[in-house]
């Protein structure tokens, strides 16, 4: 069986991903403070989400990076994967991204099992990297930009900047 998401386009999920950024006031710098996102807006006890962060052991862990679970209101990151995100690695920073839309885009209900194949639009994963590259570089901020500007002023990987770069210009 294959997990199946409630369908979402990349033009709603950039619209979810901006929204995300509105929220912070972060509209106009390329960077997005993932880090600084999850620590002082997700995690604060005050705010409505007040989700629950952990960091956990690369032993505990193994090969998964991070996990979410929406339901507990809870994500663990893998301690190697968080460091490097502090320290400002751009593909450990991704990581904490797609989390954060697995955090947003599926709350409890919005995933089920599904029968053979899963589209894209449908597929949970797919739809986590969407948000993350889209939070990470926003069509608005970045559509006239090249891959090395990019990745230079959102702090993206180049094969994030890529796939963005080719989605924009297509
Ligand atoms: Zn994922």
């Amino acid at each position: 069986m294959n997990v199946a998401a409630d369908p979402l386009s990349r033009l709603t999920i950039r619209k979810i991903a901006w929204e995300v950024r509105e929220i912070i006031g972060c509209v106009q710098q390329e960077f997005f403070p993932i880090v600084r996102f999850i620590e002082w807006v997700l995690c604060n006890p005050n705010n409505e989400y007040g989700m629950e962060f952990e960091i956990a052991e690369p032993w505990e862990m193994q090969n998964t990076y991070g996990t979410t679970n929406t339901g507990k209101n809870k994500m663990i990151i893998r301690s190697d994967v968080y460091d490097r995100a502090v320290q400002g690695s751009a593909r450990d920073r991704f990581t904490l991204c797609h989390e954060l839309g697995h955090f947003i885009l599926h709350q409890p209900g919005s995933i089920s099992y599904a029968r053979g194949n899963v589209p894209a639009y449908r597929n949970p994963e797919w739809q986590a990297n969407t948000f993350a590259a889209e939070l990470m570089a926003p069509v608005e901020l970045v559509k006239n930009m090249s891959i090395e500007e990019m990745m230079e002023k959102c702090e993206i990987s180049y094969q994030a900047a890529e796939i963005q770069y080719n989605i924009i210009h297509k």
